[in-house]
């Protein structure tokens, strides 16, 4: 389905729950966080009705991300249910990696296609510093365990903080070393993200081009996102940077976004939106669910405006709750 500004709008990102295992300083509160009842949680038959209308108005790719997707018990048998839905070619997972290498069997029986680990350092002390964990071990194990299948695609998300640059070298070289992708995504003023200032584009690839040598842009689109990508000399994989705010790319948006609690989001950045729960738990027929969807597509904002003045309706929750 097109929306108003003739984008295609194919992509689906729902978060499955606003809890996570780790707490990491761009996107959780150490404390204090107000946990959503459980009940105000959208079970399987409801995401599946959901993700059923919404295949029927042209969305074929689904990830499943949070919060931490792992830590809700209904993501191995989600995923499968999402499978068979008929015109949904693809179900991609974004974790912290932490339960992966132990529920990775099951996923992939499931059918599950691609999955992005996101990892910012690959140095022990940086890793608890950013995450306020100590679970790196485990978060490797996923990662090896993830390489174990050669069907299933897999990216390494990493966000620039304060890592030094030896650290972004080392993660960049995950991709020598292993047939993988890793993006460097740019800091995004939401949420705690608000705190920091994003690590530009060029600066991380003026670090990487000086330790691996010169960076030659594919044009590749790998997966569903705005990523662009270049290849390195003696790499297996490709290095890409999503950069919202340096290298906009709100004009090829593909995505519409479901919150844990069933709020359908036309943007990441605005509230605006339809409150899907609210209307499947009111008795509404397929054709209602389905209209709701349609207006929320057509409707998408053109664009975020974080390096705008003027400003809108804009998103005021954390980025466990809207679903990185
Ligand atoms: N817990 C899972 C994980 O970490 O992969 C899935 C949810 S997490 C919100 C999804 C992605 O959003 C992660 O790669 C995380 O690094 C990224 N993220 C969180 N806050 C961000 C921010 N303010 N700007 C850019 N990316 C952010
Ligand atoms: Fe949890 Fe992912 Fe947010 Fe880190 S980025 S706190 S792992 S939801």
């Amino acid at each position: 389905m097109l929306d108003r500004y003739g984008r295609n709008i194919n992509y689906l990102r729902i978060s499955l729950t606003d809890r996570c295992n780790l707490r990491c300083v761009y996107c959780m509160p150490e404390e204090g966080i107000h946990q959503i009842p459980r009940t105000e949680i959208l079970d399987t038959d409801e995401i599946v009705r959901v993700c059923r209308a919404a295949s029927e108005l042209g969305i074929s790719k689904i990830k499943l991300t949070g919060g931490e997707p792992l830590v809700r018990k209904i993501c191995i048998p989600l995923v499968k249910e999402l499978k068979a839905l008929p015109g949904i070619s693809e179900v991609t997972l974004t974790t912290n990696g932490i339960l992966l290498a132990e529920q990775l069997p099951e996923l992939m029986k499931a059918g599950l296609d691609a999955v992005n680990i996101s990892l910012d350092t690959l140095a022990a002390e940086t890793f608890e510093r950013i995450t306020r964990r100590s679970a790196l071990p485990q978060v490797l194990q996923g990662l090896e365990k993830a390489l174990s299948y050669p069907s299933l695609k897999v990216k390494v998300n990493c966000v620039p903080t304060f890592q030094p640059e030896a650290d972004l070298i080392q993660i960049a070289g995950l991709a020598r070393e292993n047939l993988l992708h890793v993006r460097f995504i740019e800091m995004m003023p939401i949420g705690l993200g608000k705190e920091f200032t994003a690590r530009g584009e060029e600066q991380i690839k003026a670090v990487l081009e000086r330790a691996y040598g010169s960076m030659t842009p594919t044009g590749e689109r790998l997966g569903n996102g705005p990523c662009h990508y270049y290849t390195l000399e003696n790499f297996q994989g490709r290095i890409g940077f999503i950069s919202a705010l340096s290298h906009k790319f709100c004009d090829s948006c593909n995505r519409v976004r479901l919150t844990s609690t069933g709020f359908l989001k036309g943007c990441l950045q605005f509230e605006n939106g339809a409150d899907l729960k609210a209307l499947i738990r009111g008795g509404c027929s397929d054709e209602t669910l389905k209209a709701a969807i349609e207006k929320v597509i057509y409707e998408k904002p053109a664009g975020h405006n974080f390096q705008e003045k003027k400003k809108g309706n804009e998103e005021s929750h954390i980025m466990a709750q809207i679903g990185g």
